[in-house]
Formats: C-alpha cells, structure tokens, sequence
C-alpha cells in the first residue's frame, strides 16, 4: 500500500489534517501507538470552545473553528455508528481583572474581527450564576498560603459574556467522527503502531519506521504527536532549525459535583476566572470540570511524556479550593475524579504549523493546552500549506496565506512558523 501522506498521531489535529488533506485528494495514513483516535491528550481535553484569544489571529483562527463545531454534521459530512459529538453552547464568562487589562484589548479584537460580546455587571453575573460569590480574591495564591481563601477587598468589575461559545463533551467521540470522515475518503488509520525512525532520502522524508521493523513510505509525513512532538521532530533532526521548540507540561482537571440546589449542567456555563486563577466548565452528569490558568504562583511541571505522574496530587485539591472561593456552596469531595495529562507547550504558547527545513516533512505542534477548538481549521490550514510547498513555494520566504472560508479573512500561515520570534502579544498561558 502506498500513501501520499502520513500523519503521526490520530489526535483530533492529527484526524482533521488527514481529513483536509483527503479531501484534496491525498491517500493519507495516520499512525498512533494507541489503540484508538484521540486517545491522546484530546481525550483528555476540557474541549472548550471560545472565540477570544490575546492575539488577532489567534482570535479570527478560533471563531472559524466555531464555525466548524456550531455545525459539526456538516463539517464531518458522514455518519458514525457511535454517534456524532454534540456541541453545548453555553456561552462564555470572562471576568474582568487587572491581569486581562479588564477586557478591553480583547473586546477590541472581537469587533475587529465580527464577534458578538457583552458587558455584565455584578449584579447580572449574580443573577447568570447565583451560587457565585464576586469578592476578589487575586493575586492567585497556593492553597497553603496563610492569605489563601481571604478576599483582598471589593468585588470583581464585572464579566464579559461570549455568547459563541461552549464545549463539546466528548472530544474523543469528535475525534472518532472525524476519522470516519477520513475513512470514507480513501484514508487509513494504524494503531498500536509506534514510530521509531523517520526516514530521509535524496534530501528529503522517505517515509517512517515503526519499532516493529515496519517501513512505511510516503513523500509527505507530518507530525501531529501532542506532547511528544519534540520527540518526533528529534527523530527527523528538524529541531535545530526551529526557533520555537516544544515540550510537555503536566496538568491536571479536577471533576467535582455541582452545588446542592444549582443545576451547573443546566444552567452554568464556561467560565474563565483568572481572580483565582481557574477556568471551568459544566460536564455531563451535573458536574464541574475544573482547569488551571496556569497563575505564576504554581510552579510549572515540565515532564518527559513517557515517563510522568499519572496521578493526583495536591494541585487537585488547589484548584478545588480556588473555585470554592467563588462557589463557596461547592461540597469538596473525598474522592479525587478528574484528569492527569499533558499540554504540548510552544515558548509562547502559540502553535506551531508549519513546514521544516526537511523537505516532505511538516509540523502541527505546540498547542498549548488550548487547541482542540481550532484543530478543523487548523487542519485545513495544514492541508493549504502542505500542498502550496509540495507544489514548490518557499513558505519561509514568501508565506502562504490561508482564507477562513466562514469568515471570509485571510491568515498569514507564516503567522505560526517554527521560526518567528516570540509572540509578545501572547498571554503566555493556557489562555494563548
Ligand atoms: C487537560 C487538558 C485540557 C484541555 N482543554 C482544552 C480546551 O478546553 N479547549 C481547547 O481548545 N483545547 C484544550 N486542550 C488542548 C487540546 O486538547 C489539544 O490541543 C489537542 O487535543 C491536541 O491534539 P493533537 O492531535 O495535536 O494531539 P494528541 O491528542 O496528543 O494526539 C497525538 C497523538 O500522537 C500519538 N503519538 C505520539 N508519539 C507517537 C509515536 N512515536 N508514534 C505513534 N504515535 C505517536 C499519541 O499516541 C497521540 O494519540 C486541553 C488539553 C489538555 C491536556
């Protein structure tokens, strides 16, 4: 058999650049070492879909994504036998701090670029989330600060309500759709399948080897490895052309029941607190899904992504404690249920999708705990990029340009190079 493309990884960027790229005609094979797609950190996603974003791009590239979930039949074009994943569009609450300027730059992006926002007061947030308590509580702290849990005076400013926003619950589901999308046209997926090797000739990528001896030829291999990407781009020795790198960073989600009385599936919505430093989102079953916005006080556990602790530790119950200081109703539970995964983190916490200085061999890496929502689009942007230099343009020097079908813009792919310099705009966290 034989592939015009191969992808390393069946995550959901890995399944929507195969998908992408079979819809412009390629034979593509996406090979995971799991056992199924989206096994990976995208099973683990909190699969948050917003609309802002610190940067313009970064903003314009998820409201396309938005697009794609709002009608995700559409965008998969074909049936699962288990089902399509569903999109809850709850809306997202961004709180007014100091350390998001308040909201300002942001709300400017968004009518730069055509998307809906709205001012709350206090008082509206209270009556969106009455089980909310506004007293400020930042700067973050670590649970075992003296301070920790005494509020620092006077109550949050206020909120902004991204109404275009929400999450889909089974970022796994998603992920299986879009494989069969791949399927129906011509594309195939290998599991259980690790790759070891990434093979060079003439000056080009050959194809790859997997830890079974296995060669499999392709004149074009894109890694899509989440956390491991920096492993897969040592293996094709791309790394020193690269002046953004990447590398795993440990997280953990804290799952935790709603408050007696309030119907959080029902009746919350996606919110983002960076006053105590969490963000959250309903989850199925009543729940509270309970992330971290990563605030400068929490050391950052940059790990080996075979070889890292898989289970809870205290920083669970920090961030349950965080919430519980705005939802001071919040029971903490004795049982630890949540998840412990990685973020494949860029330097600047912005993507890289690009192509490397081996010819035949590209990048979609470093999404820094914050890229579930644009991996259709991302995906097409691959696929854009992948064929304009196969067809010979020198995207380092003349950068291909990528229009956003929904919204009609048009990205500057050499917005994500491996090679740009650092993103000062960026938030530098999970936020992008
Ligand atoms: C806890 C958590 C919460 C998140 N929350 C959100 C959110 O709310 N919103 C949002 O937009 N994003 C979120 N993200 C980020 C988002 O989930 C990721 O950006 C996205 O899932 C990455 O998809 P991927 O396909 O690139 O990687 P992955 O899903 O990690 O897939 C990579 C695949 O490559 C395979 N692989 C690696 N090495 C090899 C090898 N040598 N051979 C074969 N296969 C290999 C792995 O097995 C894996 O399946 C979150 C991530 C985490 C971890």
């Amino acid at each position: 058999m034989t592939y015009d493309a191969i992808v390393i990884g069946a995550g959901i960027i890995g399944a929507c650049t195969a998908h992408a790229l079979s819809k412009r005609g390629y034979r593509t094979l996406n090979v995971d070492k799991l056992p199924a797609a989206g096994y990976g950190s995208t099973g683990s996603s909190c699969a948050i879909i917003r609309t802002h974003y610190s940067t313009l791009d970064g903003s314009a590239l998820a409201y396309e994504g938005y697009h794609a979930w709002i009608d995700w039949p559409g965008h998969v074009g074909v049936d699962d036998e288990r089902g399509l994943a569903v999109f809850h569009e709850t809306g997202c609450l961004v709180m007014k701090t100091a350390l998001n300027g308040y909201l300002e730059p942001v709300c400017r992006i968004m009518d730069e670029i055509g998307v809906p926002w709205r001012d709350l007061s206090p008082a509206e947030i209270k009556a969106m989330l009455p089980i909310y308590d506004l007293r400020r509580y930042g700067p973050v702290k670590p649970a075992d600060d003296p301070g920790f849990g005494t509020a620092t005076g006077g109550e949050l400013a206020g909120a902004v309500l991204f109404p275009k926003a929400g999450y889909i619950s089974d970022p796994q589901l998603a992920t299986h759709n879009v494989q069969r999308a791949v399927e129906a046209a011509g594309g195939a997926f290998l599991f259980n399948a690790e790759v070891a090797a990434i093979r060079r000739a003439d000056g080009r990528v050959r194809g790859i080897r997997l830890a079974d001896g296995r060669d499999i030829d392709a004149p074009v291999v894109v890694n899509v490895a989440g956390p491991h990407s920096f492993k897969i781009n040592e293996l094709a020795g791309v790394a020193a052309g690269m002046n953004i790198k990447t590398r795993a960073l440990r997280q953990e989600v804290a799952h935790v029941p709603s408050p007696a009385g309030f119907d959080f599936e029902a009746d919350g919505a996606v919110v983002s607190d960076s006053d105590i430093g969490c963000y959250s989102r309903p989850e199925l079953g009543n729940h509270i899904l309970i992330g971290s916005e990563d605030p400068e006080c929490d050391a950052r556990e940059w790990v080996d992504p075979d070889d890292y602790n898989r289970e809870f530790t205290g920083q669970w119950q920090t961030q349950v404690y965080r919430a519980a200081q705005r939802i001071p109703s919040l029971g903490i539970p004795n049982r630890t249920r949540g998840v412990v995964d990685l973020y494949d983190v860029s330097d600047d916490w912005i993507p890289i999708y690009d192509k490397s200085n081996l010819p035949g061999f590209y990048m979609a890496v470093g999404s820094s705990g914050n890229q579930f929502k644009n991996a259709p689009v991302a995906g097409e942007m691959m696929a854009a990029l992948i064929a304009a230099c196969e067809d010979g343009r020198d995207h380092d020097a003349e950068p291909v340009r990528f229009r956003l079908a929904h919204t009609g813009r048009e990205v500057d792919i050499g917005f994500y190079s491996r090679r740009r310099a650092i993103n000062r705009e960026s938030s530098f966290s999970v936020l992008g």
